[in-house]
């Protein structure tokens, strides 16, 4: 079986041409206006806005304060209905609240919240729902606004996965009252670090503007104990810069992805996850399903093996957040609970993908999932 020489890890980043970047350090230097509110942070948030479809854009400096500021926002309190199958910021910002996490079961398929699940976790604590669009396909979006509607609760999307998704013609950022989005050096679109908070009334953005500065909305008023959790300008330029480039740097994932699915989609025992039908991906990950018992070998001897041959897959989400320490204790946290979600954690592995990622690498890639022959018998 053939290694890759070099190591193949799970995501690169794109960065915007070093010549463009530095022009824009020119005129930060010039102006001397490094943060609050600059020239290049109100030209993004107005770019991502046209760009996504979506009507107000807050730039935060990660998606973790952003998901902690939007509970904030909402004045969420008590427990919140939420998924086990994510990224451990999405629980703690809850935790960062004070906030109870109730866990509720993923569908098989996408591995979102499953909204048939929902209604039974609802207590008259409950004052929302915060469900992820994982690997940036749709949650249940009219069903969870209906069961909402129904308990009086909020409805807030961690869509750090869903930047750029659009759902039946338009952004799945605009359903629900507020989504999070991450601009993480990993994420589809970065800013190295960064986040943002989607809203879609302008009360709405000027509150969240006011407590990502600490409260202040004005010079001598104060109106909430907020945060800092501003993005500055060397940020905001450089993000600006990535979003001319986005378009082709989805399109080189979509290749990648496609060539994936060719390959593997008659893999026995290898789940593939096409993406939701009614949906314009991003592809921001690459995520398969290891099925033991037809495959031949465990998801883990899989995930060890292609390490050796220097691919550096990851195991997103393994373990499922209910199964860390502060969150194990809880009564919705419990296996039987969760059954789902714990065989989704158990048997994926997400795949290197990246624009630059190269053919070849694919290919190495591939070969090293067809670990014997046997196992390129078709599925029925
Ligand atoms: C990346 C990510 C976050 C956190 O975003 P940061 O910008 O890294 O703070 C939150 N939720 C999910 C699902 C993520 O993938």
């Amino acid at each position: 079986m053939k290694k890759s020489d070099k190591p193949i890890l799970v995501t690169q980043p794109a960065l915007p041409p070093l010549e463009e970047f530095i022009d824009s350090l020119k005129e930060i230097w010039e102006s001397k206006w490094l943060t609050n509110n600059g020239k290049f942070h109100r030209e993004l948030e107005n770019a991502l806005a046209d760009y996504l479809g979506v009507k107000y854009v807050s730039l935060f400096s990660n998606g973790t304060l952003a998901l902690i500021s939007a509970l904030q926002v909402m004045r969420i309190t008590g427990e919140v209905i939420t998924t086990p199958y994510t990224f451990v910021a999405t629980t703690h910002s809850l935790h960062w609240n004070g906030i109870k996490p109730v866990f509720v079961d993923v569908d098989p398929v996408y591995g979102n919240i499953d909204p048939a699940k929902i209604e039974a976790a609802i207590t008259p604590k409950t004052t929302a729902i915060v469900p992820v669009h994982v690997y940036g396909n749709p949650c249940g979006v009219e069903k969870i606004q209906d069961i909402a509607d129904t308990y009086g609760l909020k409805v807030i999307y961690d869509a750090a996965h869903a930047f750029s998704v659009n759902y039946k013609g338009q952004s799945v950022l605009n359903f629900g009252d507020l989504s999070v989005l991450s601009f993480h050096a990993t994420k589809v679109y970065n800013t190295i670090e960064g986040g943002a908070i989607i809203c879609h009334d302008e009360k709405t953005k000027k509150r969240i503007d006011y407590l990502k500065n600490f409260g202040f909305a004005g010079e001598t008023t104060v109106i909430a104990p907020g945060i800092n959790a501003k993005m500055n300008e060397v940020q905001a330029a450089y993000g600006l810069l990535q979003l001319k480039h986005l378009k082709a740097n989805i399109e080189k994932r979509k290749q990648v992805a496609g060539l994936y699915d060719e390959a593997l989609e008659n893999v026995a025992g290898i789940r593939i996850l096409k993406q939701h039908p009614a949906t314009d991906h991003n592809y921001p990950y690459y995520p398969i399903f290891v099925d033991e018992a037809v495959y031949g070998m465990s998801r883990d001897e899989l995930y060890f093996k292609l390490r050796e041959n220097n691919i550096f897959g990851r195991r997103y989400f393994y373990p499922l957040v209910s199964e860390f320490p502060m969150y194990k204790g809880l009564d919705s946290a419990r296996t039987d609970n969760l059954p789902i979600a714990h065989q989704m954690a158990n048997q994926v592995i997400c795949l290197p993908i990246y624009p630059e990622l190269e053919k070849e690498d694919i290919v190495t890639i591939i070969n090293s999932i067809f670990i014997n022959e046997n196992l390129k018998k078709t599925k029925k």
